[in-house]
């Protein structure tokens, strides 16, 4: 699939000496433009060896990007980074939610208007709307510039607006397909209603995080007299007072045991079982039971309305239905809380309703779009319904109905976005009666992979509830409700596209036209039946319609035949009951089958400040996006935000973070790059004629270099498996564990003297190992690419493209690394594993003995089973050198002649070292100037010297006459060691000119100069 080089590398491109992530990738992102590299990964879609359907999941455009949004991105641009390598084509392309509620919250506020009433009466609607598409666009601004700081690969010309006219007529579609099945309806329910917006909401909506906010509410006793009897009551209790004003029944449970309880004068009707709980409550202790009944038997049992003469509309509901206050019977009545006696407002409350609706009794709903009571409801006209309350409890005071009042604080759903307390009504809605197609839902729901069980069993709990969908918004922003209603015979009519619209109209269609408010309301309709007039309905759709349509709206027929259903979307674990949910539904409907529009879905657990606090505008702590890579490099978050947890977890960013183990890798990785790129180019490496396969052949590879060839196939499929579990933070351990494990600390010093010898007779063993550095730093570079696109790109355009210039022109067209079968060797690895073992014990019993790892020892023994010997003795001269050692001696058990105060000592498991400790003059000599060595490393390093460059000289000043004459016989070695034509050792500084720099050898102050 590699598209071949079109533009020769670029020779520029150089490497600088220290790893400055932000520097490199500003480059990088120039690089990206100025070659119009995002278009051509476009071009892959012509011979792909497959498509993989995604669609974005739009971000709303009413908010500035922060990291919690960063994270979700993050793991959608691996998945396209990683596919993409991989040979598939994916519709990666952008998408934003622009209607809605919050936009025409913000332009409410900057406008200066309290609610929609006022804006539209001061400003007009076509402003209004003018104003929404405005804010909306500051907002695309913002996200553009942190997709691009963050390497979101996402295709930003190809993306969809959700409220452009080509996208709601698709939109439309769906509601025709609602419509042609029955699951569209109009009707009277009960909606949570928000008195702020001014607007209904879904049952979604209502559960949204947060929304439960504790409040304070009265807890209210009242009486409600048996009709005919002088004391005789059934005793109730609510803590929503206002709703007394509503009340047409009470009901109980009809298969709960009831009692006449006889208090002072009066005698009180209630469960059984709540008798004892409820007189405690109420501080009453002298009561007795009198009578006991069956809860069936009391329906139909008739109680005095109390509020009659201040509400008369309440008198004259008892004329229009039999059953109008009076006792029903119903399974919902809980047995476990209150008295067993249940008040019921058909106009404020579910199960209310749908009681009243199965028996025919009429609704009484007396409230305005405030929230305040009208005309019908007498002395409570104009007021807000829950500023009724106390005036509701006095009145039952007035009027014998009033026991006792407390305050109780509780856990109450208030609207998401501004916090209003939420109400209970019945209105006229428009409904999708997903409840119908529950069934096909769930059956869907089950196929789809989720990844990890807690966010799948949230999301089938959900949808399980299987509730209707309530559609309608009354609101101005957002996708006109298409249903037209002829004025005289009620005939409705859904025009499903702007064509439809145009050719219905009874009007000349008028030149700027958009499907939007007020537009779309000037256009009426001739009635099919009767030749009335037909006017839109006044609603918008909900939000989460407009954008669960995305998978049909986004695209053109052809590719939604394409890409849908999709493979993988992954949204906050707040989408459960968001964007999951209404994709779902909405596809269900739109194809009538219980199917999916994505094949996976991974829910994100949300992110938190460091300390673990939800971010808010009200604590300050929320994190830009672009304000933080302005300072930090995105890779180091990128690979931070994916290594630190679990992507269902919540997680906790802490910015000192960056820096620490995420830096340490990269930089890791690309000083090793470095260190391979000076070294390789020293020696002219050519990696098309020096390649693995040719190293493979003429058997070049030793002991540790099959070792990590092995190792390296073991990354390759776990950190691929990984990804593919979406074990984001696992995949990203592989990778870490390989670059500083593997490579840094084991491999490479294992290898580095090797290379710092120009001698003709070894040349091709370096060249074996540059092959095999290369084969392997160019994989792990790949591996990384989709978790660090900067630093990956980086490495591959400045050291691979340079070392061979018909590479595909980015790394995003190199093909993703597959394991080689034949590399793995787990005999190997288990023998490396013992080696590596027996290392770190040495080190632990030099730590005991003070022995520095760099003083080399005259012996070690081994005591160990005999199988690990055996596998120690294949490795030996690899033993010796990491553990330091001139020799080794193997035993099953301690040899007599150990221990003594020359001997140290450490065990594990069942191996023990044994080290002597015992140094004579050469031993010392050779510990003295290997401490020495590293001293000059760091200060060549420390002075900028490229790795390969050899020293003029070395001078080391003021060492004491006997470390000079240990030392003499070393020079040398030492000169080889350090890559240096001579060293010269000095008593005095004042010896030589030179610029002399301060270092120190076991405690005494020395002078070194290099040049
Ligand atoms: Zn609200
Ligand atoms: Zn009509």
């Amino acid at each position: 699939m590699n598209l071949t080089a079109q533009t020769e590398a670029d020779q520029n491109l150089s490497l600088p000496t220290n790893y400055s992530p932000l520097q490199l990738e500003a480059e990088m992102r120039e690089f990206w433009i100025k070659n119009d590299i995002r278009n051509k990964l476009e071009l892959l879609e012509k011979n792909a060896k497959g498509f993989l359907g995604y669609v974005e999941g739009p971000p709303t455009l009413n908010g500035i990007p922060h990291i919690g949004h960063a994270r979700g991105r993050i793991m959608k641009d691996i998945r396209y980074r990683w596919k993409t390598m991989e040979g598939y084509y994916m519709p990666f392309w952008a998408g934003w939610d622009c209607q809605g509620l919050p936009v025409e919250l913000e332009v409410e506020k900057l406008l200066g208007v309290r609610n929609k009433r006022e804006s539209i009466e001061k400003f007009g609607m076509e402003r209004f709307i003018e104003e929404c598409k405005k804010a909306i666009m500051r907002y695309h601004k913002m996200w553009l510039d942190a997709d691009s700081r963050l390497g979101i690969a996402i295709n930003q010309d190809k993306a969809y607006w959700t409220y452009k006219d080509s996208y709601i007529e698709r939109e439309w579609f769906y509601l025709k397909r609602a419509w042609d099945q029955n699951l569209l309806e109009e009707g009277h329910y009960v909606v949570a209603y928000c008195p702020g917006c001014q607007t209904s909401l879904s049952s979604a909506e209502v559960g949204y995080e947060g929304s439960y906010k504790e409040v304070e509410d009265p807890s209210v006793y009242f009486k409600f007299k048996v009709t005919g009897t002088e004391k005789e009551f059934f005793l109730v209790w609510t803590t929503m007072p206002f709703t007394i004003i509503t009340d047409t029944m009470l009901a109980v449970q009809p298969k709960a045991e009831y009692v006449k309880v006889k208090v002072g004068e009066e005698t009180w009707i209630m469960m059984r079982q709540r008798v004892e709980p409820v007189m405690a409550e109420l501080e009453i202790k002298n009561f007795q039971i009198t009578e006991s009944m069956m809860g069936k038997s009391l329906e139909g049992t008739a109680y005095d309305y109390p509020l009659k003469d201040i509400i008369p509309k309440q008198a004259e509901l008892e004329t229009k239905h039999p059953l109008v206050h009076k006792v029903i019977a119903e399974d919902f009545v809980d047995v476990e809380t209150a008295t067993g006696v249940v008040h019921l407002s058909p106009g404020n409350g579910e199960d209310d309703f749908w009681a009243a609706n199965r028996r025919g009794v009429p609704i009484f709903v007396p409230f305005d779009d405030e929230v305040k009571f009208t005309n019908d409801a007498g002395i409570f006209t104009g007021v807000f319904a829950r500023d009724a309350d106390m005036l509701v409890v006095e009145e039952l005071r007035n009027h014998n109905a009033f026991v006792k009042v407390k305050k109780i604080k509780h856990e109450y759903p208030t609207c998401w976005r501004s916090h209003h307390k939420l109400v209970w009504l019945a209105r006229k809605e428009y409904f999708l009666r997903t409840d119908k197609i529950n069934s096909n839902v769930l059956e869907a729901a089950e196929k789809i992979e989720y990844f990890f069980d807690e966010p799948k069993n949230r999301f089938l709990g959900f949808l399980k509830e299987g509730k209707p969908w309530c559609i309608s918004r009354e609101r101005i922003w957002g996708t006109p409700l298409p249903m037209w209603t002829c004025e005289k015979c009620g005939n409705k009519r859904l025009i499903a596209s702007k064509k439809e619209l145009v050719e219905s109209a009874q009007e000349a269609f008028p030149e700027n036209f958009e499907l939007h408010k007020p537009w779309v309301d000037r256009i009426t309709l001739k009635c099919g039946k009767c030749s009335g007039t037909m006017r839109r309905e006044d609603f918008v759709l909900d939000t989460w319609h407009n954008s669960g349509a995305s998978p049909y709206a986004r695209f053109t027929d052809e590719e939604f035949e394409k890409f849908v259903p999709t493979t993988f979307l992954t949204e906050g674990i707040d989408q459960t009951r968001g964007w999951a949910n209404s994709l779902l539904l909405e596809y269900v409907i739109l194809t009538g089958k219980p199917v999916a529009p994505y094949k996976a879905f991974l829910f994100q657990g949300l992110t938190q400040d460091a300390k673990g606090r939800k971010m808010s505008k009200s604590l300050g702590n929320v994190v830009e996006t672009s304000k933080l890579l302005e300072k930090s490099s995105a890779d180091l978050c990128r690979f931070y935000m994916m290594r630190k947890c679990s992507p269902v977890d919540f997680m906790s960013f802490d910015m000192q973070e960056l820096t620490r183990r995420p830096y340490q890798v990269l930089s890791t990785l690309y000083h090793l790059s470095r260190f391979f790129l000076q070294n390789a180019t020293f020696d002219e490496f050519d990696p098309k004629k020096y390649t693995l396969n040719w190293a493979l052949k003429a058997g070049k590879l030793q002991a540790a270099d099959l070792w990590l060839m092995s190792k390296l196939q073991n990354k390759i499929e776990e950190f691929t498996k990984n990804l593919d579990r979406c074990e984001f933070n696992t995949a990203v351990a592989i990778l870490d564990d390989f670059v500083i494990e593997t490579l840094s600390r084991l491999y490479v010093p294992m290898i580095r003297k090797e290379l710092w010898t120009d001698e003709p007779e070894t040349f091709e063993r370096r060249q074996t190992i540059y092959a095999l550095l290369h084969h392997t730093l160019k994989t792990v570079t790949l591996l990384f690419n989709p978790i660090t696109p900067f630093l990956s790109e980086a490495l591959y355009q400045k050291i691979y493209r340079q070392l061979e210039t018909d590479l595909p022109e980015t790394v995003n067209l190199a093909t993703w690394p597959t394991p080689n079968e034949k590399m793995r060797n787990k005999p190997l690895e288990d023998d490396f594993d013992i080696l590596l073992k027996v290392v770190s014990i040495s080190y632990a019993a030099r730590q005991q003995g003070k022995l520095k790892r760099r003083w080399p020892l005259a012996k070690t023994i081994v005591v160990a089973p005999e199988k690990t010997l055996q596998a120690l003795k294949c490795l030996e001269s690899l033993l010796l050198e990491q553990t330091n050692v001139k020799a080794v001696e193997y035993s099953t058990s301690v040899p007599d002649y150990v221990g003594g105060e020359n001997w140290v000592s450490n065990q594990q498991d069942e191996i023990t070292v044994f080290l002597s400790g015992q140094r004579d003059d050469k031993l010392l000599g050779e510990g003295i100037m290997r401490d020495l060595a590293r001293r000059v490393q760091a200060l060549r390093k420390e002075m900028g010297f490229v790795p390969t460059e050899t020293l003029e000289s070395v001078h080391i000043a003021e060492l004491d006459v006997e470390s000079i004459g240990l030392l003499e016989p070393y020079l040398e070695e030492m000169a080889s060691l350090v890559r240096a034509r001579k060293v010269y050792l000095h008593s005095s500084c004042s010896e030589v000119e030179a610029k002399w720099h301060e270092s120190e050898l076991d405690g005494k102050k020395i002078r070194i100069n290099i040049h």
